[in-house]
């Protein structure tokens, strides 16, 4: 299911660019553009559905197991130290994209949680890290 108007479904369709680090037939991960830590993913179903709530749920089982998978990549490839997984659901909770997604935020010992969009200083650093975390099975 794809919703035309929705920005995420537009990027699993490959109309709008994104640094993709991992697809495969039921999901989809990318840098998130605006990271609270450099290497923040999204995860996400590539079925359209606004909120948790709304998606089956063996497509919520098939984005979690991909979360874990990214959550271990994180780690060892980033490398990090550990990681949060953020799940909004509504306009209340601050989510600004209706398709469900998983955020995987890297956290270091050394660093202090920072939960304030950033950016990446340029598209040369961003390609970068979606090659450092491109993870195929
Ligand atoms: P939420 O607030 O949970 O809905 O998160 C939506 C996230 O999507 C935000 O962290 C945005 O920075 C991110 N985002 C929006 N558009 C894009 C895009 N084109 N590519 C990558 N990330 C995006
Ligand atoms: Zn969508």
């Amino acid at each position: 299911m794809r919703d035309e108007s929705c920005i995420f479904c537009k990027i699993i369709a490959g109309v709008i660019p994104a640094s993709k680090v991992y697809e495969d037939a039921h999901t989809i991960a990318f840098l998130d553009i605006a990271p609270f830590e450099k290497g923040h993913l999204l995860v996400l179903p590539k079925y359209h559905a606004p909120t948790l709530p709304d998606l089956p749920p063996e497509d919520l089982h098939r984005t979690i197991e991909v979360v874990q998978k990214l959550g271990r990549h994180l780690i060892k490839t980033l490398p990090c130290d550990g990681f949060n997984v953020l799940q909004n659901n509504g306009a209340c909770a601050t989510q600004t994209v209706p398709h469900v997604h998983f955020h995987l935020v890297p956290r270091h010992n050394s660093t202090p949680i920072c939960w304030i969009p950033s950016s990446y200083p340029n598209m040369d650093e961003m390609a970068a890290y979606q090659r450092l975390l491109t993870y195929s099975e």
